[in-house]
């Protein structure tokens, strides 16, 4: 019989594309919908997938709406995607964020206490965890030192996972899932925002690109191969956490560099560093070891930085080109 998935967050990048990974494993797909006032429906759109997924309104800072949706979808697996996602907006909302990214999973993981136990559960947690960390690697066993109120409420919900795993036996996994991105990253986002720059610089609909620090390095990987990961965790015997990394880092530098000579620009010409852009607390260097999810889930990074960021230029070098509106 068709296995049941409730995600939360369906209307954000990995959302859409886990819906899109299970639904072709042939599992039903409920989505957990906040209202906004906006449309925020675009990427299911435009993954042609939307049609097939049902939605359920609710809010994770809403209890009784996460109970009627397990309810209501009969789910065998839960995926909490749902957060205040940007880092930079952390210092800006920490109260929200502290609520959202933090808080609500206890309300995630209460409706399952609630409405039945065996529910799967993955819980999105991030390498922002790792912060301002010593090793210059970072694997599961790894200290954390988050940098942000968004590392922080992580490091809450990552620590609360844990917690009702080893109190009341959820089978509740924490993917400690580094960077990823994509054609529907958020725009916000460091790469979306060059890929976006390089290809409205092609057609002169920009200047100049202005960023923080450049120096950051990132282990980068592509948001398409990262949503298996979280779908092997829920299929294995036992309930783990795991590092989802590509293994390689790069500075922003670097990545700029990839995007603009993608489109036959360098990207010295264009990129100014604006020093308001720089965060309170930096997150100076991330580098996962995905050794850990390669020997038991047999998962790997199929995707390098480079074509990453190839692809994501490529696709926002054709929406500029095709006059096709901003997302
Ligand atoms: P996005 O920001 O694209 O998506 C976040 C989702 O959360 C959106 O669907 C948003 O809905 C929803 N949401 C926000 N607030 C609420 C709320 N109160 N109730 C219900 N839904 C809400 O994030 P990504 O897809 O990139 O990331 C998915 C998860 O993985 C997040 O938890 C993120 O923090 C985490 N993560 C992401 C990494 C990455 O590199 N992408 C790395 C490590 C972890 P709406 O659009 O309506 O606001
Ligand atoms: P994060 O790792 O979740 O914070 O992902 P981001 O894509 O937002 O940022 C990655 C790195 O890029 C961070 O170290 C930022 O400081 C750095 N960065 C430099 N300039 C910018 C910018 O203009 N926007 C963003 N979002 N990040 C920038």
């Amino acid at each position: 019989m068709a296995k049941n998935a409730l995600i939360t967050g369906i209307t954000g990048q990995d959302g859409a594309y886990l819906s899109k990974f299970l639904l072709e494993k042939g599992y039903n797909v409920y989505g957990f919908l906040a209202r906004r006032g906006s449309d925020t429906l675009w990427r299911l759109r435009y993954l042609n997938i939307l049609d097939d997924i049902k939605i359920i309104d609710g809010d994770l800072l809403d209890l009784s709406s996460l109970i009627r949706a397990l309810e209501l979808s009969k789910a065998d697996e839960v995926y909490n995607l749902a957060a205040q996602s940007f880092v930079g907006t952390s210092w800006q909302q920490p109260i929200l964020t502290t609520q959202v990214t933090g808080f609500a999973v206890v309300n995630v993981l209460e409706a399952i206490r609630i409405v039945n136990d065996k529910i799967r559960f993955y819980q999105a947690s991030t390498s922002e965890m790792f912060g301002k960390t010593t090793e210059t690697i970072q694997c599961e066993n790894t200290v954390f030192h988050p940098r942000s109120p968004y590392g922080a409420a992580k490091l809450f919900a990552h620590y609360l996972t844990i917690n009702y795993r080893e109190s009341f036996n959820i089978f509740g996994c924490a993917g400690i899932l580094f960077n990823h991105e994509s054609p529907i990253r958020g725009i916000e986002f460091v790469t979306r925002k060059v890929t976006d720059a390089v290809a409205k610089i092609k057609y002169g609909k920009q200047n100049k690109l202005y960023l923080g620090n450049i120096d950051a390095q990132r282990d980068w990987g592509y948001a398409k191969d990262y949503v298996e990961a979280m779908w092997l965790m829920l299929q294995q015997d036992v309930p783990d956490d795991y590092v989802i990394a590509t293994g390689k880092t790069s500075s922003v530098r670097e990545m700029c560099e990839i995007a603009f000579s993608y489109a036959d620009l360098n990207y010295q010409d264009y990129v100014e560093i604006d020093h308001k852009l720089y965060r309170p607390a930096e997150v100076e260097r991330l580098l996962g070891n995905p050794k850990k999810a390669k020997e038991k889930l047999r998962w790997e990074a199929k995707t390098s930085m480079k074509e990453l960021i190839e692809l994501m230029t490529e696709a926002d070098i054709k929406r500029v080109r095709d006059n096709k509106p901003e997302f």
